[in-house]
């Protein structure tokens, strides 16, 4: 493939940064990976990722264009201990009940995050021209004289005696994360820095390693108990590496998962549905707990900006950040660095920061509706509610008791959450004449009519838990 230009520059070795890398490790001649961190040889959480301590899975769509971009991935993944858990195998309590998945072949990893990481950031390191240099944080960018263009960025080094360098560039990626200084640094070079979209959901994380007994839940590896509209209490299980089970409890609006076993127990047996109570009620705990708070959304709307400057790209969690529930923020990551590789080919790097933000609008926007569209069907999450969120909200509440029982229905939603179609899948008549029969089976048979997932079990009313 011809070369695009000598040298690119990718600034944070997350997900958005490992990612970001392979295309441009195509297209040119050098690339420099920066973090901040010391990145461990290990599978190791890091201070640079604190979220990696809690549930991260790549949803269907999201590995199968992993797998796309590096292939062998899975394998690769899989040799280092992740399960590769297809869809049979999960139990999704959403609305008020289980989804049916029986016969659909979907594939996540059951992985820790450190995990993916680490096995993705050694497929990176062994790319032709890729260099990963630790420790240097990005100070701010530097440009032509007119500013019209960047051409570099300013480095510190995080270890005394802090020294100082400057890495000249033909293109910069800024995938810094959620935390990133780009608004800052655009304001400061008379750009007008991006609005930002932010919707306050007050979600807390707590989250739990357990050793896993194969024989619970009947040898189910992935667990989702959905939030109900009006309630605060979720939670997620996931089976990875080494015989564990991540365990992630969700609480909304203020509400803080209890760190000690005993109140995490309790939690847990406090949610509608029994099964996160079957593993950790009598579970033997592995470590400490570890604690993570979102407060908002948060979309930086690079994408609308009047000007940017030129060989100059912003992404991931440094364009948008997702509440995670629906785990879908890594696989935007790898939608966008798919376009930057189609971008660059179409049209070379001039321009390429403004078109790669535009081809991928579409992952965002979607993860965003979808994620923000579910928040916003909880009555206290303040956010604007037009009539567009109203319709898909109670097309939502009749497709979910039909996915109960219909696995068709079932498997539409799970490609447009999963990111392998687009929301208007769920509208195709193939799933909506199901729908609609489904909803009208239901109600005739004494439905009862109350939107779904406002019949959690009331509290009290206990599941059976395993003795411990
Ligand atoms: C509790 C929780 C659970 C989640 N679960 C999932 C899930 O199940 N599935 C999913 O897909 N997503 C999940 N996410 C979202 C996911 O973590 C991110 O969307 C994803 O990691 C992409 O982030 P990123 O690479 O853009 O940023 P990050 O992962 O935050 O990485 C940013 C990197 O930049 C480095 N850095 C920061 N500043 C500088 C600087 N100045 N110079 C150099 N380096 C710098 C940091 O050290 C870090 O390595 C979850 C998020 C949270 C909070």
């Amino acid at each position: 493939m011809p070369r695009l230009g000598e040298h690119a520059v990718v600034l944070g070795a997350g997900i958005a940064g490992l990612v970001h890398a392979v295309p441009l490790a195509r297209r040119f001649q050098r690339v420099t990976l920066v973090d901040r961190d010391l990145l461990p040889d290990r599978r190791e959480d890091r201070r640079g990722v604190p979220q990696g301590q809690h549930i991260h899975l790549l949803v269907p769509g999201g590995l199968a264009r992993l797998e796309d971009l590096l292939p062998g991935i899975v394998d690769d993944l899989a040799a280092a201990g992740a399960h590769v858990i297809r869809s049979p195998e999960w139990r999704f309590h959403m609305g008020g009940g289980r989804l049916d998945l029986t016969g659909t072949d979907f594939r996540i990893t059951g992985a820790t995050r450190a995990l993916i990481e680490g096995v993705v950031r050694d497929r990176i390191r062994a790319l032709d021209g890729v260099e990963v240099l630790d420790g240097w944080a990005a100070r701010e960018l530097t440009t032509d004289a007119a500013r019209s263009r960047i051409t570099g960025v300013r480095l510190r080094s995080e270890v005394p005696p802090h020294e100082e360098r400057t890495l000249d560039a033909d293109l910069v990626v800024d995938a810094t994360g959620r935390g990133s200084p780009s608004p800052r640094w655009l304001a400061g070079l008379g750009y007008p820095p991006p609005a930002e979209e932010r919707l306050k959901v007050d979600v807390h994380y707590t989250t739990r390693l357990f050793r896993r007994d194969p024989a619970v839940l009947g040898g189910g590896r992935n667990v989702l108990v959905d939030v109900p509209p009006g309630e605060r209490r979720g939670a997620a299980a996931l089976a990875v590496e080494d015989g564990r089970w991540i365990v992630t409890l969700i609480g909304m609006l203020g509400e803080r998962p209890p760190a000690d076993l005993a109140g995490f127990s309790d939690y847990a047996t406090s949610l509608w549905n029994g099964d996160l109570a079957e593993i950790v009620v009598g579970g033997e705990p592995i470590g400490d707990a570890a604690r993570a708070a979102f407060p908002s959304f948060s979309r930086h709307r690079y994408d609308q900006v009047q000007r940017l400057p030129e060989r100059f790209l912003v992404a991931g969690d440094a364009v948008c950040s997702f509440d995670p529930r629906f785990g879908q923020g890594m696989t935007v990551a790898i939608v966008e660095a798919v376009e930057l590789g189609r971008a660059l080919d179409a049209g070379g790097v001039d321009g390429v920061g403004a078109r790669t933000l535009a081809a991928a609008r579409w992952a965002v926007q979607d993860a965003w509706d979808l994620a923000t569209g579910s928040d916003l069907a909880h009555p206290d999450v303040e956010g604007p509610r037009p009539a567009a969120w109203r319709l898909t909200t109670a097309y939502l509440e009749r497709l979910l008791p039909v996915a109960h029982r219909d696995p068709v229905v079932a498997a539409a939603f799970i490609r447009v959450v999963g990111m392998l179609a687009r929301p208007s899948e769920l509208m195709h008549p193939r799933v909506l004449t199901r729908v609609l029969l489904g909803s009208r089976r239901r109600a005739g048979s004494g439905g009862t009519g109350v939107p779904a997932g406002t019949r959690a079990r009331p509290r009290g009313d206990r599941p059976p838990v395993r003795p411990g």
